[in-house]
């Protein structure tokens, strides 16, 4: 199958990418800033099958314009996308009160209007071809956690959208589901992760440690094989089974 995986070039959405193509399918995947990171991880991923098609691609999801553009550019490249994993995502720290618009645009806009804008433009292509697979990435920090209010309004938001997507388009065989995940170290947690969050996690996650990289990437690989078929609207947890974490 083709993969759409945006935010690939480094961390959880890198991972996806690999792990994409050792299942033996070909993928498109995105960047923003980090095109050397991009770059290595289509190196890594033709190394691991020369036989796939890996392209990567500049991407702000934040922009439907650049969505557009890119997508189109990406069916002419591999036909049609049947997975559409929506990875990119950022986070920041502070409370509400203090919070500017910029910031909780920043956040809102990537974490949901950009997943809106790249499921969207990939349904229309799935729609004729009555088979897709949307994969949105979440996170247990959707029941609200303090000093994240935007991300945990972008990532709480992604569960109604997903759910709305599957109930819109499951008769066509398009699903739609969601991973809640815990802690992944990469390297968005070490750039937002306070010691006092690291250490609560480490104490309070009933497997008391993080997850390793395939446990989130053979999840995302699994949902788009036939055996899933049936699972559509999910919001499935890969937390080590803390689902609220305050
Ligand atoms: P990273 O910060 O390591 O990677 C984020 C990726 O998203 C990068 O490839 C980055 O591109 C891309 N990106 C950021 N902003 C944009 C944008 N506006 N448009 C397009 N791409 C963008 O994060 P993780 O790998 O840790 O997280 C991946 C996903 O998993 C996110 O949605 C995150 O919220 C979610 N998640 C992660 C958890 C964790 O513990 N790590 C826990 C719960 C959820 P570039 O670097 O090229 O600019």
């Amino acid at each position: 199958m083709n993969f759409f995986v945006t935010g690939g070039s480094r961390g959880i959405g890198a991972a996806i990418v690999l792990q994409a193509v050792r299942d033996g399918h070909d993928v498109a995947f995105t960047y923003m800033s980090g095109k050397e990171g991009a770059e290595a991880v289509r190196e890594k991923a033709l190394e691991i099958d020369p036989e796939r098609n890996v392209r990567c691609y500049k991407l702000d999801v934040r922009s439907s314009a650049e969505v557009e553009q890119v997508g189109e550019q990406v069916l002419d490249d591999f036909d049609e996308i049947q997975v559409v994993v929506n990875n990119a995502g950022v986070n920041g720290a502070g409370l509400a009160a203090h919070m500017d618009d910029e910031e909780w645009h920043r956040v809102v806009d990537t974490n949901l209007n950009g997943t809106f804008y790249v499921s969207r433009f990939f349904l229309s292509g799935m729609l004729p071809a009555r088979f897709g697979r949307i994969i949105n990435i979440g996170s247990v920090v959707s029941r609200g956690l303090a000093g994240q209010a935007h991300y945990a309004a972008s990532k709480s938001a992604l569960i109604g959208f997903t759910r709305a997507l599957a109930k819109e388009y499951g008769q066509r065989g398009i699903t739609t589901n969601l991973l809640s995940l815990g802690y992944f170290k990469t390297e968005l947690t070490e750039e937002t992760m306070s010691e006092e969050f690291h250490n609560s996690w480490m104490t309070y996650c009933p497997m008391r440690r993080t997850g390793e990289m395939d446990e989130v990437t053979r999840v995302v690989t699994f949902l788009a094989t036939d055996g899933a078929g049936f699972i559509n609207g999910a919001e499935i947890p890969v937390s080590g089974g803390l689902d609220d974490w305050n």
